[in-house]
């Protein structure tokens, strides 16, 4: 399965100058609502990924994905599975499990993001639920943006990366993008452009 050209072809592959969740810059987004607003090519990624997971032998009792971006991805993925899926959302910057989801004492969950960039959102929502009691044996993601090592690829850890070394990271593709930190981004040295958050000028 080529993700990238999947991607390309939902054009959820966006060059600009954009502004990541983390803070940082990049000339380039993965827009995965675009690839998700199909809901058969979301169905084939999820089966993709289950089949990866499936095949590690780790068992798993539910999924949870962080809102907002991971949403489509870990349903599709749960439902795959055939698992439970619930999701964690800030309130007030502060990621928290609402709506009367639960976890119950020692169900091991598999965290899901549509991208991981550095993990950070991923981390946060994997805290949620060890909080209360779950146990986190996975984490996954549509594809891995190069700084986080996923399972069956050759790239290596970059020390940006946030998951835990010791948990396994499954995810269909790597995008090697370089991201800035936005004293030292290329893009605003030119002077031509200002870093913009995606999604906030209809992309
Ligand atoms: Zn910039």
């Amino acid at each position: 399965m080529n993700v990238e050209q999947i991607y390309r072809d939902a054009n959820a592959l966006l060059q600009g100058h954009f502004l990541l969740s983390s803070g940082n810059h990049s000339e380039f987004y993965l827009q995965s609502a675009r690839v998700l607003e199909n809901s058969k090519t979301s169905e084939k990624l999820a089966q993709a990924l289950a089949k990866n997971i499936k095949t590690s032998g780790i068992k798993i009792d539910l999924v949870c994905s962080p809102a907002l971006g991971g949403i489509l991805a870990g349903y599709e993925l749960a439902r795959a599975l055939g698992v439970r899926f619930i999701f964690t959302e800030r309130v007030d910057k502060v990621m928290s499990l609402r709506r009367g989801f639960e976890v119950k004492n020692g169900e091991k969950v598999l965290i899901c993001e549509d991208i991981i960039t550095t993990g950070g959102s991923a981390m946060e929502a994997s805290l949620v639920v060890e909080e209360l009691g779950g146990k986190v044996v996975a984490f996954s993601a549509l594809a891995n943006r190069g700084f986080c090592k996923r399972e069956n690829s050759n790239t290596e850890i970059k020390s940006e990366c946030k998951l835990p070394k010791n948990l396994p990271f499954f995810a269909l593709e790597d995008f090697t993008f370089d991201i800035y930190e936005p004293n030292d981004c290329p893009l605003c040295k030119a002077g031509k452009s200002k870093a913009i958050k995606p999604g906030s000028r209809g992309n």
